[in-house]
C-alpha cells in the first residue's frame, strides 16, 4: 500500500457533521446583509504581491512574516490573500465601482491564507466573512457596519460576546501620540519582546496589542490615544459612541486598541468572546479612510469589519442547539418494483418541495426502519411488494409510531395537506 498524503499543515476539512453550522452560518449572513441592502463581491483569491505590501503594510506581521507568496510561472509575485478588504478596495478602483455615486455596500466571504503557528482557533487556511462600506465619512456609517455584526451575532444565537472600542484619530493626531508613545517606551525597551523592540521605530502602535506579558504591563500605562486627537476626531468618535448608545449596543472604550498603519482613521473596534480561551477576537474593523488612495483611487473614506468563521463555529457547537434543517420523510423499499417506486416518489416529493432521503440499502426492512428512526425524519414511507401491487404507500408517523396506508398519488395530488401534517407531527416530535 502506498502512504497516505496528509492535508497541509494548518488547514483542516470541514467535514459533513460541521457543515450544517457552517450553512446556517451563511444562511443567516445572507438574510442579514441583504436585508442591510450590502452586497456580496467576489474577487480572486491570489492577487499580485504589492497590493498587499501597499494595502495592509509591510511593517505589520500579516505581510511581514505570515503571507504565502510564491513566483508563479510567468516570474510574476502572487500571494494568496491573508485578509478581504485590500482585493475589495482594488477591485472598487479597478473597477470604477464609485462612478455610480454615492455609497457602496458591498460584503464577501472566503477562505483567507496566514501562514502563523497553528493552534485552537487559528489555522492557516480560514476563513472570513466581512463587510465594507465606501465612500461615506459619516460615523453612522462606522455605526451601521457595526450594527451589522451585532446583529449577526445575535440572530446566530451567541452570548458573552464584548465590544472593544477606540479611535486612532487622523495622521496628525496619530503623529503627535506616536511621539508620545515612542518617548515613554523608550526607557523600557530593554524589557519589551522582541518584536516590540523591533517596532519602536518602524510601528509602534502596534506594540500596543503585544501579546507578550511585560510588554502589555509596559503598556497598561502607556500614554492613551484619546488624549491626542484633534477636535474633528473627538467629534467623529463621540457621535460614534453616542450613536452605539442609542442603538442600545454596549461597548467599552479601549484605548489601547490600535491600528498601526497611516491608512487607518478614526474608529477601531473588536468583539472578543469569553468562550475561545486565547483567541477570542471573532470580528475586527474599522475606518480606513486613507486606503483607497493608498491602492491609487481617489481619496474615499471606508470603515469595514471581518469575522473569523471557525471562531464562530466553535461557539456555535458550543451551543448545543439543533441547527439542522428537517426532514420530512424516509423512505424504505424492499423489492424491484417497491424499489423503483420509491425512486420515483423521492424525485416527485422532491419537486414538489418536500425532504426526502431515500434509502438505498436494499437491505431488510428492520434495518432500514432503524436508519428511518435516526435520520430524524417526520415520516417513514414504506414500500414492500404489497404496496408496489396496490400503488399504496404505508405512512409511519415516526415520533407516534402511528401507521395508515394511503394511494402513493394521494402525496403528490395534495402536497399542502401533507405540508401541514407534518407541520404537526413534527411539532409532536419535539422535545
Ligand atoms: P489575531 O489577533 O487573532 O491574530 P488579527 O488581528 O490577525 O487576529 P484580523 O486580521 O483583524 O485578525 O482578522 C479578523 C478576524 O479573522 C479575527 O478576529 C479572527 O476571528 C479571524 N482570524 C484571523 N487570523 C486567523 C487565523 N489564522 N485563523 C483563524 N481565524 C483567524
Ligand atoms: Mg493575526
Amino acid at each position: 500500500m502506498s502512504k497516505i498524503v496528509q492535508a497541509v499543515r494548518g488547514t483542516r476539512d470541514i467535514l459533513p457533521e460541521e457543515g450544517s453550522y457552517w450553512q446556517f452560518l451563511e444562511r443567516t449572513t445572507h438574510e442579514i446583509l441583504s436585508r442591510a441592502r450590502y452586497q456580496q463581491i467576489r474577487t480572486p483569491i491570489f492577487e499580485q504581491t504589492p497590493l498587499f505590501e501597499r494595502g495592509i503594510g509591510e511593517a505589520t506581521d500579516v505581510v511581514g512574516k505570515e503571507m504565502y507568496t510564491f513566483t508563479d510561472r510567468g516570474d510574476r509575485s502572487i500571494t494568496l490573500r491573508p485578509e478581504g478588504t485590500a482585493g475589495v478596495v482594488r477591485s472598487y478602483i479597478e473597477n470604477k465601482l464609485y462612478a455610480t455615486g454615492g455609497v457602496q455596500r458591498l460584503w464577501y466571504t472566503g477562505p483567507m491564507f496566514r501562514y502563523e503557528r497553528p493552534q485552537a482557533g487559528r489555522q492557516r487556511q480560514f476563513h472570513q466573512i466581512g463587510v465594507e462600506v465606501i465612500g461615506s465619512p459619516d460615523p453612522r456609517a462606522d455605526v451601521e457596519t457595526i450594527s451589522i455584526a451585532t446583529t449577526l451575532l445575535k440572530s446566530l444565537g451567541l452570548q458573552n460576546l464584548h465590544l472593544a472600542i477606540n479611535s486612532v484619530g487622523d495622521g496628525a493626531d496619530r503623529q503627535r501620540y506616536r511621539d508620545a508613545l515612542v518617548d515613554y517606551l523608550a526607557p523600557f525597551k530593554d524589557e519589551l519582546d522582541a518584536d516590540s523592540q523591533d517596532r519602536l521605530d518602524r510601528n509602534p502602535l502596534r506594540i500596543l496589542d503585544s501579546k507578550d506579558e511585560r510588554t502589555q504591563e509596559i503598556a497598561q500605562s502607556a500614554p492613551s490615544i484619546l488624549d491626542y486627537l484633534g477636535d474633528n476626531s473627538k467629534r467623529h468618535f463621540d457621535r460614534a459612541c453616542e450613536l452605539l448608545t442609542q442603538l442600545g449596543i454596549t461597548y467599552a472604550i479601549d484605548p489601547r486598541l490600535v491600528r498601526g498603519l497611516d491608512y487607518y482613521t478614526h474608529t477601531a473596534f473588536e468583539i472578543q468572546s469569553d468562550d475561545l480561551g486565547a483567541q477570542a477576537t471573532v470580528c475586527g474593523g474599522g475606518r480606513y479612510d486613507g486606503l483607497v488612495e493608498q491602492l491609487g483611487g481617489k481619496a474615499t473614506p471606508a470603515v469595514g469589519w471581518a469575522i473569523g468563521m471557525e471562531r464562530l463555529i466553535i461557539l456555535l457547537q458550543k451551543l448545543d442547539r439543533d441547527i439542522e434543517p428537517s426532514v420530512d420523510f424516509f423512505i424504505v423499499s424492499k423489492g424491484d418494483r417497491a424499489e423503483a417506486q420509491a425512486l420515483e416518489l423521492s424525485h416527485g416529493l422532491r419537486r414538489a418541495g418536500f425532504t426526502v432521503e431515500l434509502d438505498l440499502s436494499a437491505s431488510a426492512f428492520g434495518k432500514q426502519f432503524r436508519r428511518a428512526d435516526r435520520s430524524g425524519a417526520v415520516a417513514c414511507l414504506v414500500l414492500g411488494d404489497a404496496e408496489a401491487e396496490s400503488n399504496n404507500v404505508n405512512v409511519k408517523w415516526l415520533a407516534t409510531g402511528e401507521q395508515e396506508t394511503i394511494a402513493r398519488s394521494d402525496l403528490l395530488e395534495r402536497p399542502d395537506e401533507w405540508r401541514v401534517r407534518l407541520k404537526g407531527e413534527a411539532e409532536v416530535g419535539s422535545p
